[in-house]
């Protein structure tokens, strides 16, 4: 494809960068200040800064993208809970069991000046049960002299401890290189293993917004049990449900069971689950509560499902709540605070009533068949080539970027390199996005566009 002056290395270079699949998950775990943030930010060479440590002040992002020899993977960071919404060590076990779940494998930091204490014991038999590749970070050997308190945590029975000083960089390529060992290259659970099973649905939203619920409703009123107490629940994670003459997969359910966790000031945590079930599923459903306005939590929420390149689906629950007053305002918020997401199929519903539930399954079908579009090259080239005549980029400094030609490079979702003679505008990216949504559909999916200058 020495096409226009582009090499061949090149496209393909570029083809492979924006066609790559999932990434591969690595979690980051331990008890509180043991080091898990500094070790992050160590990890992303401060590229993305961890920080907002007042108290008080949430953290919500929970994952990025981090590389190292050359290799891409997730990076999750639990380091933002906050501790005293429940005892330290359910909370440090229920953090680390989401966390290793959404993992394909895990960094666990000790702290090596103190030692292994007993909700590191904790936190070693879930990791044994999960069965993921775990590397024991012996974190704050911030010299030779530390080495000793290292060995120690032979102890844990996970192996070498790694010794480390997250804070000064001592030791961390070691660690990451064995990571790189034990990591698996693709997700374990990709997209194209899974081939002909259910299709994976994470039903998510803020708290309140009626998850459970609506999981009731569609599972049938007894499938789904909530429990109270942290720890008891002991139900796999993953539900099958069956709808609309299928089977499909609700991921992570047992994280909306788990009301207790769902209390004021758990947002973190919400996050954090949120995270891992976009990790597992292919589509989103993002509940709104329609009784109440649309949130900046809400929003997070919708940009979290869109960043992570799932298919999304957004459901108006509550719907037998509605007067005319609030519709009016509800269509007013949703014109103003949701029109970067359009393209997502809507279906306003209530669990409570059972009203539209037949409506979420062609909804879901209809994302995923958007996710999954692949435009056959040819076709793309003479729609490109039609919006340059029709519609050529602004002149700017006497020049005339235009795009040459274009491909799609990976579908789930449908990520598409377009290469140009020059720097294409953010303006003019978005209208070409624009237009190949009109042109195409990709109904109920982010699209990705990269664009590669020749130089
Ligand atoms: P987290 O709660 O596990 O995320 O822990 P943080 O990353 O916030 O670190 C907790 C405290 O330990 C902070 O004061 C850090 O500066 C300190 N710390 C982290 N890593 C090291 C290390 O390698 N050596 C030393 N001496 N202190 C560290
Ligand atoms: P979750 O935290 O997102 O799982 O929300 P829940 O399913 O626990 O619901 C929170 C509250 O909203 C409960 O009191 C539900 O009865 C109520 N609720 C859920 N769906 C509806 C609905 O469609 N209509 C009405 N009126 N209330 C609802």
């Amino acid at each position: 494809a020495a096409e226009e002056g582009f090499d061949a290395d090149e496209v393909a270079g570029a083809l492979d960068e924006a066609g790559q699949g999932p990434l591969p998950v690595l979690a980051v775990i331990g008890r509180p200040n043991v080091g898990k943030s500094t070790l992050v930010n160590r990890i992303l060479g401060r590229r993305e800064a961890v920080v907002e440590d007042r108290p008080g002040v949430t953290r919500d992002r929970v994952t990025y993208e981090a590389e190292w020899a050359g290799r891409r993977f997730k990076l999750v960071d639990t380091g933002g809970w906050e501790q005293d919404v429940l005892g330290i060590d359910a909370s440090v076990a229920t953090q680390a069991e989401f966390a290793i779940e959404a993992a394909d494998a895990v960094v666990f930091v000790v702290d090596a000046k103190v030692g292994a204490t007993d909700t590191d014991e904790a936190v070693v038999k879930l990791l044994r049960k999960s069965g993921k590749p775990v590397v024991l970070c012996a974190n704050k050997v911030d010299g030779p002299s530390g080495e000793a308190d290292a060995a120690y945590l032979w102890s844990l029975g996970l192996g070498e401890p790694q010794p480390v000083s997250a804070l000064h960089g001592r030791g961390t390529g070691d660690m990451l290189d064995e990571v790189l060992r034990v990591l698996p290259e693709a997700p374990a659970d990709t997209f194209g293993a899974v081939l002909g099973g259910p299709r994976r649905v994470a039903l998510i939203g803020r708290p309140n917004v009626g998850k459970s619920s609506l999981l009731n409703k569609v599972a049938g009123e007894d499938r789904v049990v909530v429990h109270d107490v942290a720890g008891t629940t002991r139900d796999p994670v993953d539900e099958l449900i069956e709808l609309g003459g299928r089977t499909w997969k609700f991921v992570d359910t047992a994280g909306i069971r788990r009301r207790v966790h769902l209390q004021e000031g758990a947002d973190y945590y919400a996050s954090l689950r949120t995270a891992a079930a976009l990790e597992k599923a292919e589509v989103a459903v993002v509940l709104v509560d329609v009784s109440e306005s649309i949130s900046v939590q809400d929003l997070r929420i919708i940009s979290m499902a869109v960043d992570a390149g799932r298919a999304l689906v957004l459901a108006y629950n509550k719907w037998d709540t509605l007067d005319e007053e609030r519709r009016f305002y509800l269509e007013r918020e949703i014109e103003r605070d949701l029109v970067q997401v359009q393209w997502a199929p809507r279906v306003n519903v209530s669990a409570r009533t059972g009203r539209h539930m037949e409506k979420l399954v062609p909804a879901i079908e209809t994302a995923l068949a958007g996710w999954e579009t692949r435009v056959p090259t040819g076709r793309l080239n003479s729609f490109l080539g039609e919006i340059v005549a029709a519609h050529p980029h602004p002149v700017r400094g006497g020049k005339q970027p235009r795009i040459l030609f274009g491909t799609q490079a990976g579908t789930k979702p449908p990520r598409f390199v377009l290469f140009a003679s020059g720097f294409l505008e953010a303006g003019y990216r978005r209208f070409v996005e624009r237009r190949l949504r009109e042109q195409f559909g990709f109904e109920g999916t982010p699209v990705h566009l990269s664009v590669r200058v020749r130089e």
